[in-house]
């Protein structure tokens, strides 16, 4: 397999939605951070692609099917990126170190409490869920939502739903009270598939030392993120502005926990050195001088492979 890593999150199908790039390789590719030959000149192997519909967009189950499209067209489509929709196509993907890819849905919005549209994305191959952005919609309140409210009781059907079909719950953009009501309500581990923690960077889009203790209980997946913002106060923001977020969830307990979403495609700012995949391998070398060969790779990929090879359907 690709000695690579295992990013939880990017942008690139919003970008390809707005016409902000025409194509993921080549003519055309040139705004994206994350490309098809970045990916391969990197140490990057298995990229998670994220729904999102900006807010110039209708929040409708057509924007979202728009979104699949694009993701079919340009990047599931080639041929040496391996779509993976369950535990054998991981599998399969790391024995032929092809491209991973996966699909997630960042906030409900669209799906307009329609469960038959969230069992057609499953069908598509969606396999996370965002219940919200960062503002509120029909499933919950995102963390930017000032009244902070937790989940409805449509959301609460939305986890429930999600749980039954094999599509994991991630609770970045989540409030704190909606992050309580799906911890408790879940029967599958959680992923913050991009956020870093509060103690560290006092942002409310990190994470509070007790939902970084709730989610290494119960065996979910943190994606330290790359948005400058989360990362520091700084205004120059570097590699080693990344460690303080790791030591702390590791200082929690959260060694098997630790994984990467970068945000690419998704910020308008990026950190120094680290603004697209290529900038992957810098970071390997920090990690590995920091806490040894094998602590680095359980962050890098380790952790996020062992994760979906347990909770991906068969
Ligand atoms: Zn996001």
């Amino acid at each position: 397999m690709r000695n690579g890593t295992f990013d939880l999150h990017c942008d690139v199908l919003s970008k390809l939605l707005t016409g902000e790039a025409t194509a993921f390789a080549g003519t055309g590719s040139e705004k994206l951070d994350v490309t098809y030959e970045k990916l391969i000149a990197s140490d990057a192997w298995l990229q998670t692609y994220a729904i999102y519909l900006p807010e110039s967009y209708p929040s409708t189950f057509s924007s979202i099917l728009q979104c699949v499209d694009l993701f079919y067209r340009h990047i599931a489509s080639r041929a040496e990126v391996a779509f993976v929709r369950s535990a054998a196509e991981l599998q399969a993907a790391v024995d032929s170190g092809r491209l991973g890819a996966m699909l997630s849905l960042e906030g409900a919005d669209g799906l307009q409490g329609d469960f038959t549209a969230l069992r057609i994305l499953y069908y598509l191959g969606v396999r996370s869920l965002g219940l919200t952005w960062n503002y509120a919609n029909w499933a919950a309140d995102g963390v930017m939502e000032p009244r902070g409210g937790g989940l409805t009781r449509q959301g609460r059907k939305l986890v429930q739903a999600c749980n039954g079909l094999g599509i994991l719950l991630d609770v970045s953009h989540l409030s704190e009270s909606g992050f309580w009501d799906v911890a408790d309500l879940t029967d599958a581990p959680v992923i913050a598939s991009h956020s870093n923690a509060k103690s560290a960077c006092d942002h409310p889009r990190n994470l509070s030392d007790d939902q970084i203790r709730a989610i290494i209980a119960m065996g979910g997946l943190i994606g330290i993120t790359f948005v400058p913002w989360f990362v520091s106060n700084k205004e120059t923001v570097t590699i080693d502005d990344l460690l303080p977020h790791i030591d702390r969830i590791l200082s929690l307990g959260g060694e098997k926990t630790l994984a990467f979403g970068s945000d690419f495609d998704g910020i308008d700012r990026h950190m120094t050195g680290l603004a697209d995949p290529t900038g992957i391998s810098p970071l390997r070398n920090e990690l590995e001088h920091r806490y040894g060969d094998t602590l680095a790779m359980a962050c890098l990929r380790d952790n996020a492979l062992r994760f979906f090879l347990k909770q991906l359907p068969k």
